[in-house]
């Protein structure tokens, strides 16, 4: 052990040196025509971004003397530069186009594979960074650490591991398939605090670094009702004071209204959905620093894809029926005051790398161009607590960028079509 710990402090100060020494190689300077500055809320004409080993060290105006002359260039004439766009629930491992019994076609590492594919399709829509709220066999992790190693292109992952849950609830697993064909518990599966304490242990030992529970039932999950709360109060407080003390954030599938303001009043830090929540769970989520993460596009691919995918009817009703009231608690929620972060359900729920669809519905919905967009950006980074790392374009943050044609204040759905994507001051696209 100890000798590991004197090789790996060997190697990490060669790499010191190595990289000290070829600092200038590493130095990028992006411009543009404008860019967007989402801490202070406004454009800033002509800027010319210094991006040295993957972090930016300098934001300035082109023609300023500092720019380093011998960087390597990324000239964006004509294109707005945005923060690369964080979406705080997707779905890496999953494919929306096979639902129902149809995913019984394919073996368990088809998933992996699907996700290497997501991952791409992700970072070149523009999302350089995803917090993936649930997957199964760790493949989150996986995919992160392919994409760290460079063996895949994809955005910076926030693995969440395996959802958690109650037994024969959303994230159950097996749900719908009879006793003999799911002999073993899912492995994310408990009940009773204790059970739970023990799964936020396990899941962190093996690198979640967020915790995803699903607290009500769910739309596209067989054998329940989206509203019906699934875990009680006290499991969801010793999965958040378990979670807490590993320093991690807890993000909460909820739809139904007593199990959003049970999760609330638990100190969860972000309500997924948030369907049905009422002005008693706004003041809840105010008063206790929550975000509403509320996929409000889903509904569009659903109702007119889900059949021919092979969705569930029952999944379809259940859409039918909370669709429309989770948009009207979208504008209630934020014009109560309510902290939005950009979550879509991309991957699962429509297919991956069509994330940015979602903003023009939150436009629609009553949020203004500029808070969509700190929604993905400043709120997410945030509620991540990366502020350090993501979020805006800010010196000491990494080279994350998004470029688009036009201003996206005056039509949002230029992001839909990014003319440039930039991870660590390298152009993936
Ligand atoms: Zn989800």
């Amino acid at each position: 052990m100890r000798k590991a710990k004197a090789t790996t402090r060997f190697l990490l100060a060669a790499l010191a040196a190595t990289s000290a020494g070829a600092a200038l190689a590493a130095t990028t300077v992006v411009t543009a025509d404008r860019m967007l500055d989402v801490l202070a809320g406004k454009m800033v004409d002509r800027p010319a971004v210094v991006v040295v080993d993957g972090r930016i060290q300098a934001v300035l105006t082109q023609g300023d003397a500092a720019i380093p002359r011998d960087a390597t260039r990324i000239d964006l004439p004509g294109e707005t530069l945005l923060p690369g766009l964080i979406d705080m629930h997707v779905h890496l491992a999953a494919d929306a186009r096979i639902d129902g019994n149809r995913v019984l076609d394919y073996t368990d590492s088809f998933w992996v594979a699907v996700g290497v594919a997501n991952a791409k399709a992700m970072l070149e829509a523009g999302f350089t960074t995803v917090r993936n709220v649930g997957s199964a066999d760790y493949a989150d992790v996986g995919l992160k650490q392919a994409v760290e190693g460079g063996y895949i292109p994809g955005p910076r992952i926030v693995p969440a591991t395996y959802a958690l849950g109650a037994t024969g609830g959303h994230c159950d697993g097996t749900e719908g398939l009879p006793p003999s064909f799911a002999p073993v518990p899912t492995p994310s599966v408990a009940d009773g605090p204790e059970g739970y304490r023990s799964l936020v242990r396990k899941v962190h030992k093996y690198g979640a670094e967020v915790i995803k529970i699903c607290a009500t039932g769910g739309v596209l999950s067989r054998t329940d009702v989206a509203g019906a709360q699934q875990m009680s109060y006290e499991e969801i407080k010793a999965v958040v004071d378990e979670a807490h003390r590993l320093g991690l954030k807890v993000a909460a599938h909820a739809h139904g209204l007593s199990g959003i303001n049970d999760c609330l009043r638990a100190g969860v830090d972000t309500i997924e959905h948030a369907s049905l929540a009422d002005e008693e769970s706004f003041r809840l989520a105010k008063a206790h620093g929550a975000w509403f993460s509320m996929d409000i596009y889903d509904d569009d691919y659903i109702l007119a894809e889900g059949p021919k995918n092979g969705m569930f009817e029952e999944s379809l009703a259940k859409e039918r029926a909370i669709g429309l009231k989770q948009r009207q608690t979208f504008r209630a929620a934020y014009n109560a005051g309510v902290k939005m972060i950009f979550g879509t359900d991309n991957g699962a729920v429509f297919p991956a790398g069509q994330n940015a669809l979602q903003f023009a519905k939150m436009v629609e919905w009553g949020m203004p161009p500029l808070e969509a967009i700190r929604a993905a950006t400043r709120n997410a980074a945030q509620a991540l607590a990366r502020e350090g790392d993501v979020g805006a374009i800010a010196v000491g943050r990494y080279g994350d960028f998004v470029a688009v044609r036009g201003d996206p204040l005056q039509d949002i759905r230029q992001l839909e079509h990014p003319a440039a994507v930039i991870k660590g001051g390298q152009r993936v696209k």
